[in-house]
């Protein structure tokens, strides 16, 4: 079913970390990383203002180009504490701030908040906020005290490095189960919230992560295939080194990734959204790539998706205003075209094409019982998306676990049996079940155990 006009979604992804401290040395160190050369400078404010001002020494000036941009010093502006983060907070979640830029439907900025905890490190130099929940939790408090029910809360996940910096970018799932169980498992327990949408960490995707996804999470905002690559001069970026989605559709197009390459359309059912970055250092959004989404929309008389990312650290007010001005610019080419500020399920939704009453009628349902000692999940309205529903538990002295359901009949009943082979029930607080469907749809059953015996057995809807 196409939109009966056509309309682009404007969905605004935040990476949402909390502070971050970056230390003068490491701001050398970084440029060095990235730009593969040695700068042999000491790391001191003068020298950096030489960076800032393109006037290295002794390198290429592309060299000295790129560095200016490593070190612009809106990039360098990291806010330090959760009360520069909040400073910023309070202003821009406050209905002035949104109603200042407002969309073709007069609608004020809506965010989409993909919240990350940082668990599982052992080093912290950048004063990140470490543990379960954290980030979730003041984000929660933020949104109920600004009254932004508009906003969305979504799924960010950094694999684990190696030697567990938590500054030290990853890519693999495989590494980082534990804690990526641990995360799902305390959100759904402790919150009833289970990952519709996706922002992958690093912007990078691979094989464990593609099949990680496809098992739980409907929709994903990670593509960042562009018209025109401009990151030879960057070697953190070469030979696909985090992100790479070389390939994959760059025209704005939503698609359905390929079993055995996220990059590929193929017959996965997860569906992935193209998402740009705002004012970094490579893989912007711009003025071209914004003539894209909107001549396509009005050529194909549809909706087209366009996901827009940054970082809560950062002054983000610079980064929407300045996407705005684009946005404003372009805008004005087109003007049967109109653009909507948008929660990302919506715009998924819309360029979908699922209407209302599809999406209410398979809303996905589940139900769940014990009897004796075996778990029994039903799926009783809607398709599940993925393999099997998500099961969480709790034991009563606080540990988390998760594990797979046992088959019954396929899609539709689930099994799990609590014995010496897994857990027994006296031993447990808490069994909780989500699902999703391809609508992002989510059911949740919460059951509370004491001394084997279920104490309640309730439904939760996202
Ligand atoms: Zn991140």
């Amino acid at each position: 079913m196409k939109e009966d006009s056509p309309t682009v979604y404007i969905v605004h992804h935040i990476d949402t970390e909390g502070p971050l401290h970056e230390p003068m040395q490491e701001v050398f160190k970084r440029i060095e990383t990235i730009l593969g050369v040695s700068l042999n400078l000491f790391p001191s404010p003068q020298n950096l203002k030489k960076i800032q001002a393109g006037q290295l020494e002794n390198v290429s000036n592309s060299i000295a180009d790129a560095a200016r941009a490593i070190a612009d010093p809106h990039l360098l502006g990291f806010k330090s504490s959760w009360s520069e983060v909040d400073e910023m907070l309070y202003r821009m979640m406050s209905k002035d701030y949104r109603n200042s830029l407002r969309d073709s439907f007069g609608n004020g900025w809506i965010y989409n908040w993909h919240i990350l905890d940082h668990v599982g490190f052992v080093t912290n130099e950048r004063r990140r906020d470490l543990g379960y929940l954290n980030i979730f939790n003041h984000y929660e408090q933020i949104l109920k005290e600004t009254d932004s029910a508009q906003d969305e809360l979504h799924w960010h996940f950094h694999p684990l490095p190696f030697f567990r910096e938590a500054h030290i970018p990853a890519t693999s799932y495989d590494n980082s189960f534990y804690e990526l169980h641990q995360v799902m498992c305390r959100r759904l327990i402790e919150k009833h919230w289970f990952p519709r949408i996706n922002r992958a960490g690093f912007h990078t995707v691979r094989p464990d992560s593609n099949f990680f996804l496809e098992q739980w999470i409907p929709f994903d905002a990670s593509n960042q295939s562009m018209i025109e690559e401009n990151e030879q001069v960057q070697k953190d970026a070469i030979n696909g080194r985090f992100g790479d989605w070389k390939g994959a559709p760059s025209d704005w197009s939503v698609y359905h990734p390929d079993l055995y390459d996220w990059r590929k359309p193929g017959d996965l059912k997860r569906v992935i959204a193209k998402c740009l970055n705002l004012k970094t250092r490579f893989r912007n959004i711009s003025q071209n790539e914004l003539e894209i989404a909107f001549s396509k929309a009005q050529r194909e008389n549809s909706g087209v998706y366009v996901g827009v990312t940054n970082h809560d650290f950062r002054e983000m007010s610079v980064e929407i205003e300045a996407f705005y001005q684009l946005l404003s610019n372009v805008a004005k080419n087109y003007p049967d075209v109109k653009f909507q500020f948008s929660g990302a399920l919506g715009a998924f939704r819309n360029v979908l094409g699922y209407s209302s009453t599809e999406i209410r009628k398979n809303r996905i349902m589940i139900e769940a019982e014990i009897n004796e000692e075996v778990l029994k999940v039903e799926v009783v309205n809607g398709a599940l998306f993925g393999s099997q529903p998500y099961l969480a538990l709790k034991s009563s002295t606080g540990t988390y676990w998760h594990d797979n359901f046992d088959f019954g009949k396929p899609g539709k009943e689930f099994f799990y049996t609590f014995d010496r082979n897994t857990i027994t029930l006296d031993a447990l607080s808490t069994i909780a079940i989500a699902a999703n469907d391809k609508y992002g749809n989510t059911s949740i059953v919460e059951i509370q155990l004491a001394n084997a015996s279920v104490k309640s057995n309730k439904p939760y809807q996202q």
